[in-house]
């Protein structure tokens, strides 16, 4: 075991770091009063090629591990955890399942188009079928050379931004996760159509829509895998995804932490900086043991998975961990800074309200326990 980054991968994390430092945190607080996609910043991190982070080399893009792309993932999320949320939807989640079922053929089509700055949606939540994305109703029939879709997609991040969507449907409702089919849509098809952004607690700068889909038809070529795949696409997508949520969860409470730190070298009450009282000491203390343990829980799910070895249960235990601790380490800086905390006058009442949605999106926080309560039951049977 090798603690230690290669040069690629601390390359990419002091990128990503200025990037955030001089490109997002300051913008950050306004992009969250406004409700504001901060388009001109995404055009920039296209530029420094952050939105193509998952294009492999042999498409023209970084080729990145994953755990470099985590590290990314993490120093932006420490800026902004909605920028964080709109580059990881574009690059890592929405791209996965082509990453995973793709031809040749289709990947060099996606590929091409997300290096030409097109971003891009993974399109599975409905109304009726969240964490049961089996029970989705969203129909997919083949006709000809077509197949026709019909449904709505809901929460879909980059739902309003992206030009290509992965959208997960059903043959028949009756087959359940036998009957699932995955697809790359081309978001000028006929019959796409977007609802409103949806008005957040949290990750105000990304855009989050329903994607409604009335007779829209998709060729057959665009089919990833075969009929009956989806479901095992969404999985493996999903087991992909679960260690970047928990990268994003971790610059969030990095962030927390760090202000946390400045401020109570700064406050002075009692005629000395409140850091002095050992009560915010331990506070600070807690911040930094778990902020490190869940940082060393998404490295280890993302480097199994750099070295071919299982890791769907380390990345249920990193997304559900760090997750809680983004929760837990927000709460905690909020204290911290006593009731100016509780105001817009600094960050931290934002980072809590980014936080919550780290114990809910990529699978509830219950759903990763249950996860992992399946593995316990196997390992110990
Ligand atoms: C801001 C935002 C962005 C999102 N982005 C995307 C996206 O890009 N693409 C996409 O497809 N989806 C996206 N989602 C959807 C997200 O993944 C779902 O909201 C999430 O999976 C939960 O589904 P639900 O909201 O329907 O909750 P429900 O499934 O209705 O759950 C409600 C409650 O019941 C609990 N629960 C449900 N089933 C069980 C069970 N079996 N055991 C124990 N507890 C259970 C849950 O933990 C939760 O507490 C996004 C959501 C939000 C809010």
């Amino acid at each position: 075991m090798d603690f230690r980054f290669s040069e690629e991968q601390e390359m990419m994390r002091r990128m990503a770091r200025d990037f955030a430092d001089n490109e997002i945190a300051p913008y950050a607080q306004e992009w969250d009063e406004k409700d504001e996609f901060p388009e001109e910043t995404v055009k920039k991190m296209h530029e420094v090629g952050l939105l193509t982070i998952g294009v492999p080399a042999e498409y023209g893009g970084p080729g990145l591990d994953h755990v470099a792309q985590n590290l990314v993932v993490e120093e932006i999320s420490r800026g902004d955890a909605g920028i964080a949320t709109t580059m990881v939807a574009s690059t890592l989640l929405g791209p996965d399942p082509v990453l995973i079922a793709a031809t040749d053929e289709q990947k060099k089509w996606w590929y091409g188009r997300e290096l030409e700055g097109c971003m891009t949606a993974f399109a599975l939540t409905e109304p009726g079928a969240g964490s049961d994305v089996a029970g989705m109703s969203t129909r997919c029939e083949k006709v000809g050379d077509e197949y026709i879709l019909n449904g709505t997609k809901q929460f879909i991040t980059n739902g309003g931004v992206a030009g290509l969507y992965t959208v997960f449907t059903t043959m028949d409702r009756k087959l359940g996760h036998r009957g699932m089919c995955a697809f790359m849509v081309d978001r000028d098809t006929p019959g796409i159509s977007v609802g409103p952004k949806e008005n957040k607690l949290g990750i105000r700068s990304s855009n989050t829509t329903q994607v409604i889909f009335e007779d829209v038809r998709v060729p057959a070529k665009n089919l990833l895998g075969k009929e009956g795949d989806g479901f095992m696409i969404c999985m493996k997508t999903l087991d992909i995804s679960r260690a970047c949520i928990a990268a994003m969860a971790t610059g969030i409470s990095q962030a927390a932490f760090e202000a946390s730190v400045k401020y109570s070298f700064e406050r002075q009450q009692f005629g000395q900086p409140i850091f002095n009282f050992q009560a915010i000491q331990f506070i600070l203390a807690d911040m930094a043991q778990y902020i490190e343990a869940g940082r060393l829980l998404y490295l280890s799910a993302s480097s199994r998975q750099d070295m071919g070895l299982p890791y769907t249960e380390q990345a249920s235990l990193s997304k559900c961990f760090c997750g809680d601790t983004a929760m837990k380490v927000t709460t905690d800086a909020v204290q911290v800074y006593g009731g100016y905390g509780y105001t817009k006058e600094y960050p931290v009442e934002k980072y809590f309200r980014d936080a919550k949605i780290m114990q809910i999106f990529e699978g509830t926080n219950q759903v990763q326990r249950v996860v992992i309560a399946n593995d316990i039951r196997r390992n110990f049977k």
